[in-house]
């Protein structure tokens, strides 16, 4: 049987209380165990996918499709774990599953509450994570802090997992804030105090403590929150602040943080392999080069809506030896743009991510046409991959009236369509082509000679697609369809010969980036933009 983790956060939010579950996670993993990671959003969206960037960040995706926060593209990227639909529960899931089984009849006649029939909603997702994915390990962040009104329940289903499975079965680690008050010049525990009490007061006595602060935690200081908190003293973990994420996982490991859950989980403690984290925080502490990136979008004052994207170019950062500094674009600015050649003017490649709806459109086309006609490495996503056969069709095959019907449902020239299985579909939430799909490279393309293989999978997230009536044009004018969905006959990836690097998808590679292990269209894009910005200064 599996064992449960659940780490919850006190005092305010935007602890890294993320950072810190994946850390844990980390260091299991490296100590030979299988684990997964689920995380609980106490909002009644069923999941963000209908939520605006500007509320949520990113809509991270699954492999099979689950449209989630963007907190699990941070637990796959630090465990290299495939997660699933079973990895993002939030209230207005648990609610959909229940009123569906009423309306069925499936609770006999019973009167239908939050205790049981909410919270047993609940712990049934939690042994979901633990059953679909086979995992010796199973650590599941509550999102929020403690005292908020929308997490009870789910605190409420922890406490009785808790009271059912025992203290050799679950684990509680509690994330709090230790501040540093200015003029006394001191650190203050009595918020973790609070806290914990607030947590106590729901039943839960936690096991472990982490405690966020800007400095280390003095003997004297873990020794009062163990005293007040009732946990051993080296179960009280300070998380100091870090220039660099990567850190955390080794301060957690020094403190024996991986070794106090396997010891109260009774399950042997093996050597740990974490040299190969180590090798790369001293590989990113050690960047000397520095290249800029031009990132062109409508969302770019909030970066954690381009955050798996602007993690993927770091990744391909590391393999290639330098520090990526992103320039944020604004594309509704760049449309009024006179001169775009000052925007570039630093600009070592341009990408164009994801996107929806008209807002921005033509600055973005704008930006592909530079990086097309000045050979600056480009490479395009999802939207940026349907702007850039737009551009192609009407600055190189001469179609002036190329668009995509998503902008104007009635344009002549529908380059970019809806897809067959997308029309007369009304609702928005869950209904986009979403997760893994099969997509077969061109031999002799640059995508075949990057990825090395001919079949690879890849994660989507659209409702539109190129239109083929317009292939053999395009073609004949020199653009490349060097990845296709053979099943349903999708362009899934396009080139252009007699550039260094314009490379484009229907999918979302940043989604598959690993910080040892970048994903290809990244390393190559970052690896050309490298060339291009030393041969052009
Ligand atoms: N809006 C486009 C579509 O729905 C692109 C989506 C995206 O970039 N994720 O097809």
């Amino acid at each position: 049987m599996a064992k449960f983790v659940f780490v919850t956060g006190g005092v305010v939010s935007g602890l890294g209380k993320g950072i810190t579950a994946s850390s844990l996670a980390l260091l299991l993993k490296a100590r030979g165990y299988k684990v997964f990671m689920q995380k609980f959003d106490p909002y009644i969206n069923v999941d963000p996918g209908t939520m605006s960037p500007y509320q949520h960040g990113e809509v991270y995706v699954t492999q099979d499709g689950a449209e989630t926060d963007l907190d699990l593209g941070h637990y796959e990227r630090f465990i290299d774990e495939e997660l699933n639909y079973t990895s993002n529960i939030t209230t207005g899931k648990v609610y959909q599953s229940v009123i569906e089984k009423e309306r069925r009849g499936d609770y006999l006649g019973a009167t239908v509450q939050i205790v049981p029939h909410i919270t047993d909603e609940i712990k049934s997702k939690v042994y979901a994570a633990a059953s679909t994915s086979g995992a010796d390990i199973v650590i599941t962040e509550i999102g929020g802090t403690i005292g908020d009104i929308e997490s009870q329940s789910f605190i409420e289903a922890l406490r009785q997992i808790r009271n059912e499975l025992g203290k050799e079965n679950t684990l509680f680690v509690h994330a709090t804030l230790v501040p540093y008050i200015y003029g006394s010049n001191e650190l203050k525990t009595k918020p973790t105090q609070h806290s914990v009490i607030e947590l106590r007061g729901m039943g839960i006595q936690p096991d472990l403590i982490v405690c966020r602060s800007s400095e280390e935690l003095s003997e004297h200081l873990k020794d009062k929150i163990s005293l007040y908190c009732s946990v051993p003293p080296r179960n009280v973990i300070d998380s100091v602040d870090v220039k660099n994420i990567f850190w955390v996982p080794l301060n957690y490991y020094k403190q024996g943080m991986d070794q106090i859950v396997l010891e109260q989980f009774k399950l042997v403690i093996k050597k740990s392999n974490i040299k190969y984290w180590e090798d790369l925080v001293e590989k990113v502490d050690s960047l000397k080069d520095e290249i800029e990136i031009a990132l062109v979008g409508k969302y770019v004052e909030l970066h954690d809506a381009y955050i798996s994207v602007s993690e993927s170019l770091k990744h391909a950062g590391y393999a290639n030896d330098v520090k990526i500094n992103i320039n944020w674009v604004n594309s509704e600015e760049l449309e009024k743009e006179k001169d775009i050649s000052k925007v570039f003017k630093n600009s070592a490649g341009i990408i164009v991510p994801g996107g929806f709806g008209s807002r921005g459109i033509e600055g973005k086309i704008k930006a592909i046409k530079y990086a097309r006609e000045n050979n600056i490495p480009y490479l395009g996503i999802c939207l940026g991959m349907q702007l850039a056969v737009i551009e192609f069709a009407r600055n190189v095959c001469g179609i002036h009236e190329a668009s995509s019907t998503e902008f104007n449902e009635l344009c002549k020239e529908p380059i970019i369509d809806l897809m067959a299985e997308q029309k007369g579909i009304i609702n928005k939430g869950g209904t986009l082509r979403l997760g893994n799909y099969d997509c077969k490279l061109v031999k002799d393309s640059q995508a075949y000679k990057e990825y090395k293989q001919e079949n690879i999978k890849e994660r989507h997230r659209h409702r539109y697609e190129f239109n083929n009536k317009y292939r053999e044009v395009l073609e004949k004018n020199g653009m490349v369809f060097s990845g296709i969905n053979e099943e349903a006959n999708l362009v899934e990836i396009i080139e252009l010969k007699n550039h260094p690097h314009f490379i484009a998808c229907q999918f979302h590679p940043e989604f598959k980036s690993r910080p040892t292990r970048p994903h290809p269209l990244f390393n190559s894009f970052i690896r050309e933009s490298k060339v291009f910005i030393n041969k052009s200064n």
